[in-house]
């Protein structure tokens, strides 16, 4: 069972096997979490994900971290909000079993993500961070550590919550 620990941050200094990248359908970089990611990362990063052809919502995709501290940044793209009767919540539960599916796939040990939808996609993190803590917890069996890495003060609240409870 791995450990779900919630901390304050930028994912993008974490020292974890992989980090998630919560990313766009086209994988072309994007503003947010993603634009932070690409920027640490270097150009190489954007070069890899042009080869990927894209990524459906609730799928997963990997690439290398580049200049990252993370060996691995594993992209998902996370439903837009849209008041909860079109399928969000299953959908953001495939981002997180997915991401944890394909960082078992890599190898990787430890797995940071950030707050999955709740940025410009407009998802409210008081119903994202139940989910993404009990997914973890259901799905991340294999792993040492699933930190989850939340950069504001109301996301960072919604997940300590849900990960006391
Ligand atoms: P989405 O489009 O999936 O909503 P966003 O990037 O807009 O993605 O936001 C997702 C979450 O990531 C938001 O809570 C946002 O505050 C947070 N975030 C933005 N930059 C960083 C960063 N460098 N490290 C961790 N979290 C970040």
């Amino acid at each position: 069972m791995a450990s779900v620990e919630v901390a304050r941050g930028d994912i993008t200094a974490q020292r974890v096997d992989a980090i998630v990248n919560a990313a766009n359908e086209s994988l072309l970089g994007g503003g947010g979490v993603d634009g932070a990611i690409h920027r640490a990362a270097g150009p190489e990063l954007l070069s890899e994900c042009r080869l990927l052809g894209g990524c459906e919502t609730g799928d997963a995709k990997a690439t290398s971290g580049y200049r990252l501290p993370a060996r691995w940044v594993i992209h998902t793209v996370g439903p837009v909000w849209g008041g909860g009767g079109r399928g969000e919540r299953g959908l953001l539960d495939s981002c997180h079993r997915r991401s944890l599916d394909v960082a078992r796939e890599l190898g990787a040990r430890s797995v940071a993500f950030p707050a999955i939808s709740c940025g410009v996609y407009g998802y409210p993190a008081a119903l994202a961070a139940p989910l993404a803590v009990a997914a973890a917890r259901a799905h991340g069996h294999d792993l040492e550590l699933v930190r989850f890495v939340l950069f504001g003060d109301e996301t960072y609240a919604a997940f300590a919550a849900a990960a006391s409870g």
